[in-house]
């Protein structure tokens, strides 16, 4: 069971079988987004009424402290960090856009890559450690 932390506050994001969000869509409304913790599963739950459409940014948020999960490698990829059975470590960085399934995975010696849309990221920088990956 890989446990999945806020990078800022290292809360506990993952409730069961869905790491919650707080996300915003192009019309400044919040909502609670779930996912699913299985990299690569893009299942995703919102109540009916929060309207977002394939194509849109959304903005993520802990929705614990409040900070904003936006990557500092790239606008339209989001990072958490997950914990593994052994305590280790991982970034995880996945696309915030609706409907775009791109995923990447690192605990710093290598990169794992999830999702038929990744391809789109291939040239963003992830930090110099990383960057030969990519
Ligand atoms: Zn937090």
């Amino acid at each position: 069971m890989h446990d999945f932390l806020c990078p800022k506050c290292e809360g506990y994001l993952r409730v069961g079988e869905n790491i919650i969000f707080k996300v915003k869509n192009n019309k400044k409304q919040s909502a609670l987004l779930l996912l699913s913790p299985q990299i690569g599963n893009y299942t995703s739950h919102k109540h009916r009424t929060f309207e977002i459409e394939t194509g849109e940014p959304l903005e993520y948020y802990c929705p614990l402290c409040n900070t904003s999960l936006i990557s500092d490698i790239h606008k339209n990829l989001a990072h958490v960090l997950m914990l593994d059975e052994t305590g280790v470590s991982h970034h995880v960085y996945f696309s915030l856009i609706v409907g775009e399934h791109s995923t990447f995975e690192t605990d710093g010696d290598s990169v794992h890559i999830a999702g038929e849309d990744a391809g789109r990221y291939t040239y963003f920088k992830i930090g110099d450690k990383f960057r030969k990956y990519f």
